[in-house]
């Protein structure tokens, strides 16, 4: 389950909020209309102001669409086809292409800590599982050795990955399709929405009456849907990596869903969380997956040397900390 809470504000009173949207030269048949969704393992939440509620039902039938492409697990899926080819070059739809160029390039400027060839090592690991238990130590090493984004080929919508690898887009799927339904929804003429998936938020706009949209930060030891951070955003994406989020705990040791891709075991540092804030979900997925790795340090200076991305990054001792331009975001 995704502990990453979105709270939005209750709306005016219905007589203030017509004034509103008047003023606004807003269209004033638009109501505030929601439909959830589960795709890739995560609770999709669609909120928009809009006229009429289908537009967000096809909008999660593109999800659907995107799902089938992405997933690791979906038979005869682009991600499926890539892990099975024993070294065979693969044409796949441009959308995965695209969804893989953005994860190369994470891993340059990360220098490797957000790696897509992690799946051999991520699937060792079994976080859903009753009773939780380790991998075998020499499995994960071995696994591990498998591990080189380097060694992916991309080359128009050809992928090229050599036998014995596997690729596994979990750090950055969930993010490629906030941004695609979002330019979806903006198609169809919505001006207004907050699109929730999972611990991922992309935002269209503001409210109607031209406040920010309000977002949680979950937690990092409250019980799920707690927030220890309210942030606020009008148009963007808010995208949350922590390590509460799929684990457990074994002989006082937190063993968690990010990995260190250089030995296939869960990151241990000084983070609980990093928020990365910005116009692209897809980046800001790969970004906070790659900051957690990278560690408190690495991590922010990564961000700060980024254009228009900021951070928030919570240590496991509550310390809240933000990149230079990350303060505006807070709330409280
Ligand atoms: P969530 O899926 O909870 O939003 P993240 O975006 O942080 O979390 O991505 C974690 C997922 O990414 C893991 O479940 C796994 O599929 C994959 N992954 C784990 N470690 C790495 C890594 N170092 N680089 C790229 N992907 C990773
Ligand atoms: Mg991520």
């Amino acid at each position: 389950m995704k502990k990453t809470a979105l709270w939005i504000k209750k709306r005016l009173p219905a007589a203030l909020l017509a004034v509103a949207l008047c003023l606004a030269g807003g269209a004033a048949a638009e109501t505030k209309e929601s439909v959830v969704g589960y795709q890739l393992d995560t609770i999709i939440t669609l909120t928009a102001y809009c006229e009429d509620k289908a537009v967000l039902e096809d909008a999660l039938k593109e999800c659907d669409r995107l799902e089938q492409l992405l997933s690791k697990t979906i038979e005869g899926s682009d991600v499926w086809r890539i892990n099975h080819a024993e070294g065979q070059p693969v044409e796949v739809d441009p959308v995965t292409a695209e969804v893989i160029r953005t994860a190369l390039a994470i891993s340059e400027i990360s220098e490797g800590a957000f790696d897509i060839t992690i799946a051999p090592a991520s699937a060792l690991w079994d976080f859903k599982e009753e009773t939780p238990a380790l991998p075998d130590a020499e499995a994960l090493a071995e696994a591990a050795s498998r591990v080189n984004w380097r060694a992916l080929q991309l080359e128009g919508n050809t992928v090229t990955l050599p036998a014995g690898m596997m690729i596994d887009l979990g750090g950055i799927a969930k993010g490629y399709i906030g941004d695609a339904v979002r330019a979806y929804l903006e198609n169809r003429g919505i001006t207004s929405a907050v699109l929730a998936f999972g611990g991922n938020i992309v935002t269209i706009g503001t409210k109607p009456d031209g406040k920010p949209w309000k977002i949680g930060v979950q937690d990092i030891d409250g019980p799920a849907m707690e927030s220890m951070l309210v942030l606020q955003m009008g148009g963007g994406s808010a995208v949350t990596s922590g390590n509460y989020e799929r684990g457990f705990e074994l002989d006082g040791v937190l063993y968690h869903h990010i990995l260190e891709p250089a030995t296939g075991w869960p990151v241990q540092n000084s983070l609980a969380s990093v928020t990365i804030l910005g116009d692209s979900s897809a980046m800001g997925d790969g970004l906070s997956t790659a900051a957690f790795v990278l560690g408190e340090e690495k991590g922010l200076a990564l961000i700060e040397s980024m254009k228009d991305t900021e951070a928030i990054f919570i240590l496991k001792d509550r310390t809240v900390i933000t990149t230079s331009g990350g303060e505006k975001y807070l709330v409280r």
